[in-house]
C-alpha cells in the first residue's frame, strides 16, 4: 500500500541501465486496489450483477484494444499473455461464482469477487504444476482490472500514456515489458533484480535508465510522483525539490553532450594507439535492435540470445518461423557476421510446459544445452533453422552452458545430423559454419585447453562466469555488492581461458556485461581477448577507450593485477590507472563500481602500425604461435 506524499525522498538501489532522467511514476501496482464491503438490498441485486458483468466486458474491451495497438510485429508475437488474460475473463468459475455470491450473500460486486479469489487463490496454491500456478498471478491482473472498472479508477495501461513515465513495479516480467509500449518509458524501477537480470539487460540495450534492486520502491512511490532517476550511480529522489531537480539536470545536460562527443567513435574502428584491432560487436535479443547495434558502431553481433522467440506464447517457434528470423539477422548485418547462441532456457526464463516446479536451483537445474540435450527434437528445429539462414549470411553457432566436453561432442552430433539431412534435401547452407562453447561453467574453464580442441571459437559468459565462480546470485539484489568482475579469480580464469584459445589458434571472445564497462574493457584488453560483445549503447564510450589506449601498456597493467590478492585492491589499481591515462575523462561513481565518463575534450590521435602484426609479435614473444 502506498503510504504518505515523500518529498526530496532519496532512495537507493543498483544502477542498471545508465541515465537519468525524470519523469512522472507509473506504478505497476495490480494487486493494489482498496475495496469497498457493502452489504445490499435484495432489490439492489440485480443492478450490481449489472454491474459486474459490465465491468467484465469493459475489461475485455480494454484488452482488445491493448492487443490491437501492439504495431510492433516481433511484439506482437509475443502477445500469447494477453489471450490468456481474455480467456480467463470468459471463465464461468470466476463469472458464475461471482454472480452466485452477490446474489446469494448479497454484497457488493467487489466483496463478491474478493471472496471469490479467494477460494480460486487457495485452489491455485495447491496446483502442483509451476506453470499452471503462474497463472495466478494472472488472474490477479485481470480481477486487478476488473475492480478498477467496478471503481471506475483510471487504468494503468501504458498504451494509453501520452507522455513518457517511469515505471515502478516490485518485478518486471519479460511479458510485462512485452506489454508495454516501451516508446513511452523513460525509466525502469524495481523491487527486486540485479545487474545482468534481464530487465537489466534489456533496459540497456533499449537505452532506458533503469534503477533495480530499490527494495522498497514500490511501498514508498505512489503513481504521478515525481522522479527523478539516476542509472548509473543507483539514485532516486521521489519528488525532488526545485534546487535537487536542477543538479540533476545539469549533470544530464552534460552527460548527454558527453554521449554525443563519444557517439562519434561509433563508426571509427576499435584499435589501440599501437596497432592492436579488437572487433567489437553488440549482444541482441531481436533482429530489430541491429539498427541501434549498427548506430553505435557495432562490427556485428556476437550474442544473438534467442530466448525471446520461445518466450510467451503457448506453441514453439516452427523451424520457418526460426529461419525467417535468423535469415533476416543474417541478412541486415551482413557483410558482419553473427553469432546465434542456441537456446538458453531455464534459469531466470522459462517455457510454459517445461516447467521449473521441481527445480529448487533452476540456475543449475535443466538449462540451456541440457534442456537442447534432453529435448532434441527442439533443438533439432532450431539448429535447422539456423542452418538454412546461414546460407543467406556470415553466421556462427554458439553453444551456452557448456560444462565439459562431452556435451559439446553431443551437440555437434546432433548439428551434423542436421546437416546431413539438409544436404540429402539439398537444402543450402554454410558448410563451414563456425562452433563455439559458450564459457560460463566453472568446469568449462577450467578443461578450457582440452574444450579448445573442440571447437572454433570461445566466447566467455562473465553474467553467469561470476555468477557460478563466486557462487552469487546474479539476479539477488542483496549480494549483489559480492558480484566482482575483477576478482582475482575471475581475471585468472579469464586469462587461463585466453590462453588455453591462443595455444589451440582459436579466436575467443567476450559477451559478458563486464565488456561494456571502460575500465574492465581495459583489463580484459590487457588479458588478450579478441572480441567483445556487449548491449550497443556502450560501444562507443568502450570504443574510444580502446582507441586511447596502448596494448602493451594494458598487458603490464595486467601483469601488475596479478600481484594483487583483493577484488578492491584490483579496483584501486585500475582505477588509479585510468585517471592517470584519462585524467579529465576518468570521474570515479558514486557506487563501488568503476565508471568512466568522456568529456568532450578531444585526445591526441595515435597513428601506430596495423593491429594484426603487432598482437602476432606481441604473442611471439610471449612463446606462443598464433595464426
Ligand atoms: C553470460 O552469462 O555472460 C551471458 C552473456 O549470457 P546470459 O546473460 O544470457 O546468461
Ligand atoms: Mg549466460
Amino acid at each position: 500500500m502506498a503510504v504518505h506524499q515523500q518529498i526530496n525522498k532519496f532512495i537507493h538501489g543498483i544502477g542498471a541501465s545508465p541515465g537519468i532522467v525524470m519523469g512522472r511514476a507509473y506504478l505497476v501496482e495490480r494487486f493494489k486496489v482498496r475495496l469497498p464491503q457493502k452489504r445490499i438490498r435484495p432489490e439492489e441485486v440485480d443492478g450490481e450483477v449489472e454491474r459486474f458483468l459490465k465491468a467484465i466486458q469493459e475489461s475485455r474491451n480494454q484488452l482488445n484494444e491493448i492487443k490491437e495497438k501492439i504495431l510492433d510485429l516481433e511484439v506482437r508475437r509475443h502477445s500469447f499473455i494477453l489471450d490468456v488474460h481474455l480467456m480467463i475473463l470468459d471463465d464461468q468459475m470466476l463469472i458464475q461464482d461471482t454472480v452466485n455470491n452477490i446474489r446469494k450473500k448479497k454484497v457488493n460486486a467487489e466483496w463478491a469477487l474478493d471472496l471469490n479469489l479467494e477460494k480460486l487463490d487457495i485452489a491455485f496454491k495447491a496446483i502442483e504444476d509451476e506453470y499452471l500456478r503462474e497463472r495466478r498471478s494472472d488472474l490477479h491482473y485481470v480481477s486487478a482490472r476488473i475492480f478498477r472498472n467496478l471503481l471506475g479508477k483510471r487504468h494503468d495501461d501504458i498504451t494509453k500514456i501520452k507522455r513518457k513515465v517511469i515505471v515502478v513495479a516490485h518485478d518486471l516480467s519479460p511479458a510485462d515489458t512485452l506489454q508495454m509500449n516501451l516508446n513511452h518509458v523513460a525509466g525502469f524501477i524495481t523491487d527486486i533484480g540485479g545487474k545482468v537480470s534481464h530487465t537489466a539487460i534489456l533496459s540497456r540495450s533499449l537505452g532506458i535508465p533503469a534503477v533495480l534492486g530499490l527494495e522498497v520502491a514500490t511501498s514508498l512511490i505512489n503513481g504521478g510522483d515525481l522522479l527523478i532517476i539516476d542509472g548509473e550511480t543507483g539514485e532516486v529522489v521521489i519528488n525532488p525539490t526545485e534546487v535537487v531537480s536542477q543538479s540533476f539536470l545539469e549533470r544530464k545536460r552534460r552527460i548527454k553532450s558527453m554521449e554525443r562527443e563519444v557517439l562519434k567513435y561509433a563508426s571509427l574502428p576499435a584499435e589501440t594507439c599501437d596497432g592492436v584491432r579488437i572487433h567489437l560487436q553488440a549482444n541482441i535479443e531481436m533482429v530489430g535492435e541491429i539498427l541501434s547495434a549498427k548506430a553505435h558502431g557495432a562490427e556485428g553481433i556476437g550474442l544473438y540470445r534467442t530466448e525471446i522467440l520461445y518466450l510467451n506464447r503457448k506453441d514453439l517457434p516452427t523451424e520457418e518461423e526460426q529461419f525467417q528470423t535468423y535469415r533476416r539477422l543474417a541478412e541486415n548485418i551482413s557483410p558482419a557476421p553473427a553469432t546465434i547462441r542456441t537456446l538458453d532456457i531455464g534459469g531466470d526464463k522459462f517455457l510454459p510446459d517445461y516447467s521449473k516446479g521441481n527445480e529448487m536451483n533452476p540456475a543449475m537445474g535443466l538449462r540451456a544445452i541440457r534442456f537442447s540435450l534432453k529435448e532434441t527434437d527442439i533443438f533439432k528445429v532450431q539448429l535447422r533453422g539456423i542452418l538454412r539462414a546461414s546460407a543467406f549470411g556470415k553466421l556462427r553457432i554458439l553453444f551456452p552452458m557448456i560444462s565439459g566436453v562431452e556435451e559439446i561432442r553431443k551437440a555437434k552430433d546432433i548439428l551434423e545430423e542436421v546437416k546431413r539431412g539438409l544436404a540429402k534435401a539439398k537444402i543450402p547452407f554454410d558448410r563451414n559454419l563456425k562452433i563455439g562453447a559458450m564459457i560460463e561453467i566453472p568446469s568449462a574453464s577450467d578443461i578450457a585447453d582440452i574444450l579448445a580442441r573442440e571447437v572454433d571459437f570461445f566466447s566467455i559468459g562473465t553474467n553467469d562466469l561470476i555468477q557460478y565462480v563466486l557462487a552469487i546470485d546474479r539476479i539477488n539484489e542483496h549480494v549483489s555488492y559480492l558480484y566482482e568482475p575483477l576478482h582475482p579469480a575471475v581475471l585468472r580464469i579469464i586469462r587461463w581461458v585466453v590462453q588455453s584459445a591462443r595455444r589451440a589458434g582459436i579466436r575467443v571472445a567476450i559477451c559478458g556485461e563486464m565488456a561494456a564497462e571502460p575500465s574492465y574493457a581495459i583489463v580484459l584488453l590487457g588479458l588478450g581477448l579478441d572480441e567483445f560483445s556487449m548491449n550497443p549503447v556502450s560501444i562507443p564510450k568502450v570504443k574510444k577507450v580502446l582507441r586511447m589506449s596502448r596494448f602493451d601498456e594494458t598487458r603490464l597493467l595486467v601483469e601488475e593485477l596479478f600481484q594483487f590478492s583483493t577484488a578492491s585492491e584490483i579496483e584501486s589499481r585500475v582505477r588509479q590507472w585510468m585517471v592517470e591515462r584519462f585524467p579529465k575523462d576518468f570521474v570515479q561513481s558514486h557506487t563501488k563500481g568503476l565508471t568512466i565518463s568522456i568529456s568532450h575534450r578531444s585526445f591526441p590521435a595515435c597513428k601506430l602500425p596495423a593491429g594484426r602484426q603487432h598482437r602476432q609479435a606481441f604473442w611471439k614473444r610471449k612463446g606462443v604461435e598464433v595464426e
